[in-house]
């Protein structure tokens, strides 16, 4: 047995484990060197690890000096350089070393911890693939355990989701671990923003549908693998899935830790339950930065600036210091409400009290702020000001805002840098032919479409996503997918007889040109979210309330159209679009028409 050996109880070992210092290291390897211990493989690996934290040089000289380093000690000292980003190239250098070798080449232990060294910053991905080459170049399926997962880790890491997928699936019996990275892979992959697209409802119904598998295995989940299990349910608007994760980790004395609770929080108010959201928030004792910026943010687009507003205040009071998002959310509140001053105000405090430079997202936040309260020119030139580049979420901003108050001037200049940055998007070009048919510059409106055509444009599908019976349903314009689909359309032609004894007419001058980005023309009675709201009005009991989830934003007459149908069916309509909440009830929107 190996602890028999008395080599392993040696006091001078004992000596190298307490050395602080080049000095006293170097006095220890003295000694080890007269007392023959640095011959002993057992010995040396020591002396590499902790000569590598003090001194990378020094471990070198000492690996110079070995005659026949074995694979073990290289993988040593290539295992103790990966732990500090600044040693990961002495890493590799060790690792090129092996394969130049004549007869030496890398085993299961050589790759966890350089895998593990290209998770670590950004360029290292260049090294990752190669690197996955060797593995199957230099080792025998079935693969070592430790070498499966590090490759998991890497390609998820990396947002590689179907190699990841494909990594986990020759998993044998995947131990927790391993299920929560690909499990938050695909929820991570997914939660970037408000906005959600078709590719990342996938990715989180593909969350969701794991989870299943996970259950099936009789694999506990733990926190992490909750945390992960929420935000899928946030990005994809799936109440009821979030809710039943709630109650299991209640039902199964799950802790509700800090990150938890920062994901239920989010998970409530994304799908439009801001006051579950806020008694949940109320509910978490250790409340960090990210907690309030998680209810910050709900409170955001849900359109209640005010409350954001004093909760980045106590936040503060309590003593947490705002990072970069919480900024973002705060001023976000402010533009959706016209709060201009003070959003100028926090944009100021960044550097002048907390010393941060505004990024990217800040600087757009500001010139959101500016351009909706209709101070376009000095947005303009906050944006030519700008220390970096803008990108073309800012150019649309201000678009945006121009349109918004019919400034052509300050429009046009907008989308000549839009069209320069990114030509194949269609929303710049329909958004500035609204605001020439806005005002009836019909010839404009032709050039615009015509450029559109020239750089061959296609449009953003629109889709809607709504949930009934923890089953998610979705809508693409015009779908008839759907198994109901024939239902729905006569309940359409039903919903459309019953608003026009309301008074609704569809709003026929904007047809044709108040496309916010969906191709309005004859589809206008056919535009996703009513496609959901009426198959909701036949599928679901009339007391719920109906919660649709818009990858776009809502067009004019949609917006019209659900007001009238929360009145003329009493019901109440959550619309989560691609900048916020709206809340239909008794014929208003929570958004005062101001989205
Ligand atoms: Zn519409
Ligand atoms: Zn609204």
């Amino acid at each position: 047995m190996k602890a028999q050996n008395p080599i392993f109880n040696h006091p001078i070992l004992k000596l190298l484990q307490k050395c602080h210092s080049l000095n006293t290291l170097k006095q220890v390897h003295a000694q080890m060197l007269t007392t023959g211990l640095a011959l002993h493989t057992y010995c040396l690996s020591h002396l590499l690890t902790i000569s590598s934290k003090l001194a990378s040089t020094y471990a070198l000289t000492i690996f110079s000096s070995i005659p026949n380093p074995t694979v073990f000690l290289y993988n040593t000292l290539i295992s103790s350089f990966t732990s500090h980003s600044s040693q990961i190239h002495l890493a590799f250098s060790l690792y090129n070393r092996i394969l130049a070798h004549k007869t030496l080449q890398p085993n299961s232990f050589t790759f966890p911890s350089l895998f593990k060294a290209c998770c670590g910053s950004g360029h290292w991905f260049q090294y990752g693939p190669p690197l996955h080459a060797h593995v199957l170049k230099f080792l025998e399926p079935p693969y070592d355990h430790f070498v499966q997962a590090s490759l998991l880790n890497f390609y998820a890491k990396y947002g590689r989701l179907c190699v990841s997928r494909c990594l986990f699936d020759q998993i044998s019996e995947p131990d927790l671990a391993t299920w929560n990275t690909l499990l938050a892979a695909y929820a991570r992959s997914a939660s970037h923003s408000y906005s959600t697209s078709l590719e990342d409802a996938d990715l989180s119904l593909e969350a969701l549908y794991l989870f299943c598998d996970m259950q099936m295995s009789r694999r506990r989940p733990n926190e992490v693998t909750l945390v992960a299990l929420i935000s899928a349910c946030s990005n994809l608007g799936a109440l009821s899935q979030g809710v039943w994760t709630h109650c299991y980790l209640l039902r199964n004395n799950l802790k509700l830790n800090r990150f938890v609770g920062t994901a239920l929080v989010d998970m409530y108010s994304k799908c439009g339950c801001l006051n579950l959201a806020c008694q949940l928030f109320d509910q978490l004792t250790d409340r960090d930065t990210f907690c309030y910026n998680a209810m910050i943010g709900g409170f955001a687009v849900h359109g209640h600036g005010n409350q954001a507003l004093e909760l980045y205040r106590k936040m503060k009071f309590e003593g947490l210091v705002p990072d970069s998002a919480t900024f973002v959310v705060s001023m976000f509140a402010c533009s959706h409400v016209g709060l201009v001053e003070e959003g100028l105000e926090i944009f100021e405090s960044m550097k002048k009290v907390y010393g941060m430079e505004p990024k990217l997202e800040h600087h757009g936040c500001l010139i959101d702020i500016l351009g909706r309260a209709g101070r376009l020119k000095e947005a303009e030139e906050r944006l030519k000001d700008m220390p970096m580049k803008p990108n073309a979420i800012l150019w649309r901003s201000l678009l945006g805002a121009a349109r918004i108050h019919g400034n052509l001037e300050v429009g046009e200049v907008a989308l000549k840098h839009l069209v320069e940055l990114e030509p194949e998007t269609s929303g710049n070009y329909v958004l500035l032919s609204n605001m020439y048919a806005s005002i009836a510059r019909w010839n404009d409106v032709k050039r615009v479409r015509k450029l559109m055509k020239s750089h061959g444009v296609n449009k953003l599908p629109g889709f809607s996503l709504v949930e009934i019976d923890g089953a998610m349903h979705e809508f693409l314009t015009s779908d008839k997918t759907h198994p109901f689909s024939k239902e729905i359309y006569l309940k359409i032609g039903d919903i459309n007889r019953r608003l026009q004894e309301f008074g609704h007419n569809p709003r026929t001058s904007e047809v044709l040109f108040d496309v916010e980005e969906e191709e309005k023309e004859d589809a206008l009675s056919y535009h996703s979210e009513r496609l959901a709201i009426a198959f909701a009005l036949i599928a679901s009991p009339s007391s719920l309330p109906i919660r649709i989830i818009k990858n776009l934003r809502v067009c004019g007459d949609c917006h019209v159209f659900t007001k009238l149908i929360s009145a003329a069916y009493q019901r109440d309509i959550i619309v989560r679009d691609r900048n916020r909440f709206h809340h239909f009830k008794d014929g208003s929107c929570s958004c005062l028409d101001y989205w």
